[in-house]
């Protein structure tokens, strides 16, 4: 439970805030998570059983 709680409690790199998680579609386990203030952006890929991150600003 600990490992799911970890999961689930990602956060933003450039605000920190926690992750909202947007379940797209539970049978194909789609998930998104993002930034409440739109700076971040982490899709879940079952066909790829990887994530891919998008940044939604500007990195200095
Ligand atoms: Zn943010």
């Amino acid at each position: 439970m600990s490992l799911f709680n970890n999961l689930t409690q990602e956060k933003c790199p450039v605000c920190k805030e926690k992750l909202t998680t947007y379940k797209s579609d539970i049978l194909l386990s789609h998930v998104i998570k993002s930034c409440p203030q739109d700076h971040y952006e982490k899709e879940f890929i079952p066909s790829l059983e990887g994530y891919v991150e998008h940044y939604k600003v500007a990195t200095k």
